[in-house]
């Protein structure tokens, strides 16, 4: 096994759909606890990438290791893998026909056989950490957008994952829902939570992310701690990204 304090670690990671290369040799390594926030401009890769660390997309070549696991190595356990990572998109993808408690006690009942007391337990903590006690029986049509993708997340992190991803997680809401997300998510990774944030949220990787990742075409382009990549951008692609969203 890998060391395990590199939570992630992906070595030149290519996928291609048919002829089209869209990842081009990434490198990356996530520490325990670190946060790391992706930006780039849209069609860059970072969706794909994230896929790719949650096996819902087979590289074409490269290596990832997530928790010490080889994703390529055919004795890893995928499904395992995957309850150790939570995802979050940017739409949110709740079962619109069960109520909030249902969503979020689901898998652990389903996947980690927990009684369902012990379920509806976790999911009434986790929903009171969102700010959402008072929602346990709504149905999703009945809350906002910004309502719907904190249960998203409560439902993520009932599995007690190790490691969190979020594709744009703000990017779908309303202006005004934006902040409270993002304080869900700010206080996960004061909790230490290994997290891969991409984001178009500069504020938020500004203020929260250990090291902040540049991509663009397919590679990462430059990475850095937040105040080099938003003060001293060296790479002319990231300087006129920096100068179309700030
Ligand atoms: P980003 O998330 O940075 O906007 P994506 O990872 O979504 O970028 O997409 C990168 C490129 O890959 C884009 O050109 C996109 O059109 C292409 N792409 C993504 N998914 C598929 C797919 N399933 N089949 C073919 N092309 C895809
Ligand atoms: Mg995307």
């Amino acid at each position: 096994m890998a060391d395990t304090a590199i939570k992630v670690h992906v070595q030149d990671l290519h996928k291609s759909y048919g002829n089209t290369e869209v990842l081009k040799g990434l490198n990356l390594d996530v520490k325990n606890n670190e946060v790391v926030c992706m930006i780039g401009p849209s069609g860059s890769g970072k969706s794909t990438f994230l896929r790719c660390l949650t096996d819902l997309e087979v590289p074409s070549k490269g290596q990832i290791v997530i928790n010490g696991y080889d994703l390529s190595d055919a004795k890893t356990n995928i499904d395992l893998v995957r309850e150790n990572i939570g995802m979050v998109f940017q739409h949110f993808n709740l079962f619109p026909n069960m109520n909030v408690l249902q969503n979020i006690t689901l898998a652990p009942i389903q996947l980690k056989k927990m009684t369902p007391a012990k379920a509806e337990k976790t999911a009434r903590d986790l929903l009171d950490q969102v700010g959402l006690a008072d929602k346990a029986t709504a149905l999703p049509t009945a809350l906002s957008g910004g309502q719907q993708q904190r249960v998203a997340i409560a439902r993520a992190l009932a599995m007690h994952p190790k490691i969190m991803l979020f594709d744009e997680p703000t990017s779908a809401l309303d202006p005004e829902m934006v902040g409270d997300v993002l304080d869900v998510m700010k206080q996960l990774a004061r909790d230490g939570m290994t997290m891969i944030v991409v984001t178009h949220e500069m504020g938020f990787a500004k203020e929260v992310a250990d090291r902040v990742v540049f991509m663009a075409d397919g590679l990462i382009r430059e990475s850095g701690a937040p105040k080099d990549i938003f003060e001293h951008p060296q790479n002319p692609r990231l300087q006129d990204f920096l100068n179309k969203v700030i």
